[in-house]
């Protein structure tokens, strides 16, 4: 095959357009979790794990389990930079959820 053979045209256009392609998925994927999609507490699968955006509102009688100071950013299923103010969670897909949020599947960060 010399240079100008179809398939190696094809290859090499493939391999230019490729990584733009791959990046412009990415930055709508990140663009779409980080401004369109964050869980509200009125959201269906918020109330399946009582969800709060603000820890500071759930109530301990009802909820036993928590302790004042858990929230979304010291659970051991947050993903986010430092200080983030919002992050994944290993149990919410397609939404990000606040750092400062609770949910009855807290599970403290190990130390
Ligand atoms: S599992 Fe953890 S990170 Fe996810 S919503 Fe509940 S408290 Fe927040």
């Amino acid at each position: 095959m010399n240079d100008s053979h179809p398939k190696l045209k094809s290859r090499r256009k493939f391999l230019q357009v490729a990584p733009v392609i791959g990046m412009s998925a990415l930055g709508w994927t990140e663009g779409a979790l980080a401004q369109d999609a964050i869980l509200k507490d009125s959201d269906p699968e918020a109330a399946a794990i009582e969800y709060r955006t603000d820890a500071a509102q759930v109530d301990p009688s009802k909820h036993p389990k928590y302790v004042a100071g858990q929230n979304c950013s010291n659970c051991n299923i947050f993903y986010a930079d430092t200080g983030a103010p919002t992050g994944a969670c290993g149990i919410v897909f397609g939404k990000l959820v606040a750092a400062t949020g609770w949910c009855t599947s807290y599970e403290k960060k190990p130390s």
